[in-house]
């Protein structure tokens, strides 16, 4: 412990230089040489963000009944996901803290189906391909729930192994629209006729797909059905602080039927303090991360999106383009924003290192390993930068001994 809160305060202007002085540390993100982490998706979105998050932040959305406000603006900013991701008549949702929320919570309902629905007693486990997302297990070892990560093909959910791992307790199903580590959708349409067949919760991690994906599908790309669209999928989880582009702690969870969201929400009267709903894994909800969302989304409307979202393909197409004409390898075909590759002659995690010597901070995949971007609109304005220094970068690593992936991305 080094720091003791201080006897007398500091006023405000010291503080914020004091501020900017601790983020000189930082990556600079706007500058857009961050490819993680960070939606960049410029300076007129990030004012309306920050002036809609501050005229709410200090409401809570745990109270319905005091701020209608945050609740109108919720139901609205839920409809607008599940308008855009074919929620049918019925389908519900609600604004979560994040993904991770959204697939705990997700998960929740799931369990608490298996059990009051289908009667399953004793232990329950979740299927999931190889390359869903950390959220899942976090919640599961939460929950005590067993994990069975199955083996992928061609970097896409395999359906067949992910029956053979099915039984009479598995609680839910997974497939991600796209996975992180690829940007990949997987087979949506064949992990529903596996639900459907055999009665399972199919569950779409559309985290950080759930608000590119409609618009990149508007623009043009043929994009396989992956949403309530197709029938078996009964939850979702779409974060909207990722390709929504709104202030973090803001994710969606959605479900086909409010029956089945029914299983999420949390409904205790046992203590002094009366009865208590909390609709999400959160008791006190900022109304901050709501009203932000809900001006973000009605400032870009589906205009808006779709030229923010045909900028990230662009960034994505001009630099797979150019990154396969040094001779990298792009793994799959991405069509959103996330894009993983790497070079047959050259230690990914090598060229890693060298661009951040360069002032590039992005991301690493494992299997194989390889370099990993999550692109935003101004990449598009940044991708020529980048290809020089990945040409560079290749240059100078052509041939030096590899290094491994996860010793380097963390220090
Ligand atoms: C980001 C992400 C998550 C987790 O979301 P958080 O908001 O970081 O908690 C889950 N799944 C996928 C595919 C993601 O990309």
């Amino acid at each position: 412990m080094t720091s003791t809160l201080p006897n007398a305060g500091t006023d405000w202007p010291t503080l914020k230089a004091r501020m900017a002085d601790y983020a000189t540390g930082d990556v600079a993100w706007r500058d857009g040489k961050t490819a993680v982490y960070v939606f960049n998706a410029g300076p007129e979105v990030e004012q309306v963000q920050k002036e809609a998050y501050a005229l709410f932040m200090s409401e809570n959305g745990l109270g319905p009944a005091a701020f209608p406000s945050l609740k109108r603006m919720e139901d609205e900013v839920v409809s607008f996901g599940l308008s855009l991701l074919h929620g049918p008549e019925g389908a519900s949702g609600a604004i979560t803290s994040g993904g991770t929320d959204s697939i705990t919570m997700a998960m929740k309902a799931a369990r608490d189906y298996a059990r009051k629905e289908k009667g399953v007693t004793g232990p329950l486990n979740i299927v999931l391909p190889r390359s869903a997302h950390p959220a899942f297990d976090k919640a599961a070892s939460v929950m005590e729930i067993e994990v069975r990560r199955t083996p992928i093909i061609g970097f896409l959910a395999d359906p067949v192994a992910m029956a053979a791992a099915c039984d009479a307790s598995t609680m839910m199903i997974v497939g991600s629209a796209p996975s992180f580590p690829y940007g990949l959708i997987d087979p949506i349409e064949a992990l529903s006729d596996l639900a459907l067949a055999r009665g399972l919760w199919l569950h779409v991690d559309a985290c950080v797909g759930g608000y590119i994906a409609p618009f990149v599908r508007m623009n043009g790309e043929d994009i396989a059905p992956f949403d309530f669209e197709v029938p078996g999928v009964r939850s979702m989880s779409a974060d909207l602080h990722k390709y929504g582009y709104c202030a973090k702690g803001a994710s969606t969870v959605l479900f086909r039927d409010a029956a089945l969201q029914k299983f999420m929400i949390f409904d205790f009267r046992d203590w002094p303090g009366g009865r208590m709903i909390t609709p999400t894994l959160a008791g006190t909800r900022p109304g901050g991360a709501i009203s932000a969302a809900w001006a973000v989304m009605n400032f870009l409307g589906v205009a808006g999106y779709r030229e923010k979202q045909g900028q990230v393909t662009a960034a994505r197409a001009k630099i797979a383009a150019g990154a396969e004409a040094l001779g990298f390898k792009v793994l799959g075909q991405p069509k959103l924003g996330i894009l993983a590759f790497n070079h047959p002659e050259a230690d990914s995690v090598a060229v890693w290192s060298k661009l951040r010597e360069r002032g590039w901070f992005t991301s690493l995949a494992t299997e194989p390993k390889s370099l990993h971007l999550m692109l935003s609109p101004f990449h598009l304005q940044v991708a020529d930068t980048y290809l020089t220094d990945l040409a560079w970068a290749l240059g100078e690593v052509r041939g030096v001994a590899t290094q491994g992936a996860d010793e380097v991305r963390y220090s």
